[in-house]
């Protein structure tokens, strides 16, 4: 970890002498931990040419010294800007670069005071953009929360009752990946019956599975700060007409996203490899998200696939999810997800769970 957060530091100090700039105050927790190996929260990083200083509170003493010896740590006392302002001095940084994308109006006016004479310089997504391609230690993470993620799902499947709530499955499903070894879900579960299923992100209710219901369930586990995403949709005893063309059309457009990935491709194109299907189905109207995002160490990462992405390509090293729908008001909806690499010569699908129509009924 010491040489990975070595070289981490060093790829992100580059960057910031392109722009001028010998310092960097980290604020958002993914970046800090990326930068560090720390796994806490609340806590800032001041990247300067001469060292990092983790910048955390006395609840995190113990944890910083053991995730993160490599870095200068202060454990701080007063406020947060205080304590920054005190570090920038001692290492007399006349310039600062922050990420304007994680800081609030009112933090960044705080900080600018805390600071003195030290200017406050804004360089968006620095760091979001060194954490696009994942380094094999990072791929080994997604892949493990992947694992705990298949395991949680295959005890799920065998739980579900007819009669069963939104509410009730989505426990059953969170409870299992604890007990696979998730830290955590990597966000609030969606498992949306019928109707529900109908809103891309709608929170489970008291809505219950009926015979031929239709379920969308989207879930990931967050394994050591690292995190999957994946969707898979259920047919409670029978698949109705609508509902198989529509999944098979979801299934046929995802297939054309996942075959569209390769470095060097367009992200605007896997987009449009997988509107096509759907569209030439008659659905486009009914898929009105993106096609996917990157994910690593956060479920929504840089690159975003979709038609406004302009010129950004995919690049070897990336871990996007492919992830199309269609979504019919009032009656239900389909969507398919996987975690994709993006590999030297193409893809790999890091995502196994079963989707063939015929294994999807429960
Ligand atoms: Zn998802
Ligand atoms: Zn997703």
């Amino acid at each position: 970890m010491r040489t990975i957060v070595r070289d981490r530091l060093k790829r992100l100090r580059e960057r910031l002498a392109e722009r001028r700039l010998r310092a960097m105050l980290v604020t958002r927790t993914a970046d800090v931990g990326y930068l560090s190996g720390f796994m806490g929260d609340d806590s800032w990083l001041l990247v300067a040419e001469s060292g990092a200083t983790l910048i955390t509170d006395s609840r995190f003493t113990v944890q910083a010294a053991r995730e993160c010896p490599w870095v200068a740590r202060v454990i701080r006392r007063g406020s947060m800007v205080d304590a920054v302002g005190d570090v920038v001095r001692r290492k007399r940084v006349r310039r600062v670069g922050f990420d304007p994308t994680s800081m609030t109006v009112a933090g960044r006016s705080d900080l600018a005071r805390a600071l003195g004479k030290a200017r406050l310089v804004a360089v968006r997504d620095v760091v979001s953009t060194l954490r696009m391609r994942k380094d094999a230690l990072e791929v080994r993470a997604i892949r493990k929360a992947i694992r705990v993620a298949e395991e949680a799902w295959a005890g799920f499947r065998r739980a579900v009752r007819l009669g069963m709530t939104e509410r009730r499955l989505a426990a059953e499903l969170d409870h299992r990946l604890r007990l696979a070894g998730a830290d955590a879900p990597a966000f609030d579960t969606i498992l949306a019956i019928d109707a529900s299923g109908a809103m891309p992100h709608a929170r489970p209710g008291d809505r219950r599975l009926h015979r031929g219901s239709v379920v969308v369930v989207d879930f990931g586990a967050r394994v050591g700060g690292y995190v999957c995403d994946l969707t898979r949709v259920l047919f409670a005893g029978r698949i109705r007409p609508h509902a198989r063309r529509a999944y098979e059309t979801v299934l046929e457009a995802q297939s054309a996203g996942i075959a569209a990935v390769r470095p060097g491709a367009l992200l605007k194109d896997v987009d449009a490899a997988v509107r096509r299907v759907i569209t030439a189905a008659g659905w486009g109207r009914h898929f009105q998200h993106a096609t996917g995002h990157g994910l690593g160490r956060e479920v929504h990462e840089a690159p975003g696939l979709s038609a406004r992405a302009g010129k950004q390509r995919l690049e070897e090293g990336m871990v996007v999810t492919i992830e199309p729908g269609v979504y019919f008001e009032g009656r239900f909806g389909i969507r398919i997800e996987d975690d994709v690499l993006v590999t030297r010569t193409g893809r790999r699908v890091l995502t196994g769970v079963e989707k063939d129509i015929g294994a999807m009924v429960v």
